[in-house]
């Protein structure tokens, strides 16, 4: 481990600023943080990266950039007001609206004037002396404050393969997380799209519809249910505002936050006859539900196997060439990567403009400045559109020089995998919080009642300090190697341990294989969080 404090770059021009708190990224959790620290009586600002508000929802704009939860459930719950004056459009809102609605609650609750954008935070680093945090920006401006939180998102350092040869390709090349803000009009375009995960099931039917050519790199197969994707009926949208507390409340009972139908079945102890009738059901219900079906999925083989031939026979229906039906047919384990919701995803490989090419057993080459080259035969290509995924989890924390007690580095401390403790909290890093960090429930649960739970937490632990008069808040080492234990002895019962996911840093190379997030479920995430603050923030030392 490396104690060297760094060098602070002086900015003469710019006095540092002092706030209560700093809050990097004015993503959904950004937003809620500052506007519940503000009402709180804390001073607050937000640094943020983007020209604007929204988070994920600001970067990833690629055609047919949808969300995966349904929308009446994918949105805030702290301001009822909210709730019911907003209009979800659809049942999964698509990416213009939900970054309307992140740009309305920043209007609404008037959170602009504490939002510095176009703020890249390089660097961060504790103080000692004044228990507090320097942060950096990309132009060497200092801001000070008594806490730093970390509300940077799972799912936001995008993840573009070192493929040799990208510099020179001739084309224009995308990564679906930094989709440009004026879209992109393949229309006419030989295009390639690397990667078959959620990004590349979305906008693979819209780009061939547009495109004069696709051809679709796929490394892995991946399972994706229909989405079965509507404009929402008034009359639903109705009974729901009316009955909100009850299903938030259902929801908070659920492990991913979401009011689903989870059956307590097993697979393994139905009939064929049966199960085969429940996965029907809910595929004709559509979303992420589908693997609610039985609680055994997620820990049986066998179990899961069934649930995987279901997909596998839908896919064939769908796919009239039997052989493109078996190149697109997942073998692995359904669910433990993330499933993907899509819309007219199978069908697009019945169109005569689209191609795939399966490169996992041949890896791609290189890139070429005519296109991509794949076993010696190059796929000419006028865009290529990069749809690899993101470096999950710890990416956009350590892209940032985050330096806690004695100059210790972040990158140091997780050379070996994230630690811990509840995902929020880190031994060494006083005053730092992250908000669904690693080792807390985030990317396994609906994100927006878990940013909720984890703002109302962290918020609520800086006013307990304010009002028991402590400066300086960490995590013990003991707290943190035990919950970091906790969080893998879950994690290694269930068949999520079985794929190269990047839950578990896989899909990164050299990234240490550790399961990132907390799998124990929500309602029991949250219960340990409120013991914890109940019995005086034990496993933290508060001074
Ligand atoms: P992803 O799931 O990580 O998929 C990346 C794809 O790129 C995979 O198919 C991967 O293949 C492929 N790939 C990566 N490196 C490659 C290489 N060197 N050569 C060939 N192929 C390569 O990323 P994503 O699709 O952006 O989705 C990430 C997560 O974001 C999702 O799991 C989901 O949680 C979230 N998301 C959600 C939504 C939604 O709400 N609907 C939409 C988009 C994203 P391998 O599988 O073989 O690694």
């Amino acid at each position: 481990m490396t104690n060297r404090r760094p060098e602070l770059k002086q900015n003469g021009s710019s006095p540092q600023r002092r706030f209560d708190v700093v809050i990097v990224g004015a993503g959904f959790a950004g937003l809620y943080m500052l506007h519940r620290l503000r009402g709180m009586g804390f001073k607050a600002r937000v640094l943020e990266a983007g020209t604007g508000v929204g988070g994920t929802w600001y970067w990833n704009r690629y055609p047919g950039a949808r969300c995966d939860v349904e929308s009446v459930q994918y949105s805030y719950q702290f301001s009822d007001a909210l709730q019911q004056e907003w209009e979800w459009s659809e049942r999964y809102a698509a990416q213009p609206e939900l970054l309307r609605y992140a740009n309305h609650v920043a209007d609404r609750f008037d959170l602009r004037r504490d939002i510095q954008l176009n703020t890249r935070v390089n660097a961060a680093m504790f103080d000692d002396a004044s228990a507090s945090w320097v942060i950096e920006s990309s132009d060497g401006a200092r801001v000070a404050a008594a806490f730093c939180i970390m509300a940077t998102g799972c799912l936001s350092s995008p993840n573009l393969p070192a493929f040799k040869g990208i510099a020179a390709f001739e084309g224009d090349h995308y990564h679906t997380g930094c989709w440009p803000h004026e879209g992109v009009d393949f229309t006419g375009k030989r295009v390639a799209i690397i990667g078959t995960g959620s990004s590349a099931v979305q906008s693979i039917p819209i780009i061939a519809a547009q495109a004069k050519h696709l051809t679709v790199f796929q490394r892995t197969p991946n399972y994706a249910v229909p989405a079965h994707n509507a404009p929402l009926d008034p009359e639903f949208v109705r009974r729901i505002k009316a009955s909100y507390p009850e299903l938030r409340a259902r929801a908070r009972k659920t492990m991913t936050g979401i009011d689903f139908d989870y059956s307590d079945a097993l697979a393994m102890e139905t009939s064929p006859q049966e199960r085969q009738r429940e996965y029907e059901t809910r595929w004709q219900r559509g979303g992420l539900s589908f693997l609610g079906a039985y609680r055994d999925l997620m820990v049986d083989e066998e179990a899961n196997d069934t649930a995987a031939a279901f997909v596998r026979g839908k896919i064939r229906e769908k796919v009239r060439d039997p052989e493109l039906a078996e190149a697109l047919s997942p073998k692995n384990t359904i669910g433990c990567k993330r499933l993907c919701i899509d819309i007219g995803y199978y069908e697009t490989f019945n169109r005569s403009n689209v191609t795939l090419v399966d490169v996992s057993e041949t890896p791609i080459e290189e890139i070429t400045p005519r296109g991509v080259k794949v076993a010696g035969r190059q796929c000419e290509a006028d865009a290529i559109v990069f749809a690899t995924g993101f470096d999950a989890m710890t990416g956009a924390l350590l892209k940032v020089d985050i330096r806690g007690r004695g100059g210790l580095a972040l990158r140091e401390k997780w050379s070996a995998g994230p630690t811990t403790y509840l995902g929020v909290a880190m031994a060494g890093f006083p005053n730092l919080f992250t908000v669904t960090g690693p080792g807390s429930p985030s990317v396994l649960t609906n994100m927006l009642p878990t940013i909720e739970q984890h703002v109302e937490w962290i918020s609520d632990t800086i006013a307990h300090m304010r009002a028991r008069g402590f400066d300086r808040i960490e995590a013990s080492a003991a707290a943190e190697d035990e919950w970091v234990s906790h969080v893998g002895e879950l994690a290694s019962r269930t068949l999520r341990y079985t794929c190269s996911s990047w839950y578990l840093g896989a899909n990164i190379p050299g990234k240490p294989r550790v399961f990132m997030p907390y799998i124990g479920g929500f309602p029991r995430y949250v219960e340990k969080c409120n013991e914890v603050a109940a019995r005086g923030y034990e496993g933290f030392v508060l001074s």
